[in-house]
């Protein structure tokens, strides 16, 4: 069973994202709110996945993402994306993203995803 962190400034995105989650079997132990929040409950908590939202105040996805890579390169990070992200996503490929989600969450899509980090 995975343990996820799930870091997202949203209330209603980790809410849903944590109930298809759950759906799916994993446990999510901890969620944050923005990226400083999320580099802090990572170092914390070294959940076995990070869903990462992008677009967050204090520190935003990639700035979080390139924080944890720094310190744990094994992190796996799976970005959570919105529409007209193209250039964020990249960013994100190129420090060390593992896998991408869209909002709005299909479930199928996102089990699928889980399960291709946690084997990869
Ligand atoms: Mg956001």
């Amino acid at each position: 069973m995975a343990k996820i962190l799930i870091v997202d400034d949203s209330r209603t995105s980790r809410k849903i994202l944590k109930g298809i989650l759950e759906g799916a079997g994993c446990e999510v132990i901890g969620e944050a709110t923005n990226g400083q929040e999320g580099y802090e409950r990572y170092v914390e908590l070294k959940p076995d996945i990070v869903t990462m939202d992008i677009t967050m105040p204090v520190l935003d996805g990639i700035e979080a993402l390139k924080k944890i890579k720094a310190e744990y390169p094994e992190a796996k990070v799976i970005m959570v994306t919105a529409a007209g992200q193209k250039t964020k996503m990249v960013e994100a490929v190129q420090n060390g993203a593992n896998e991408f989600v869209s909002k709005p969450f299909e479930p199928e899509q996102l089990k699928t995803i889980i399960e291709k980090v946690m084997n990869g």
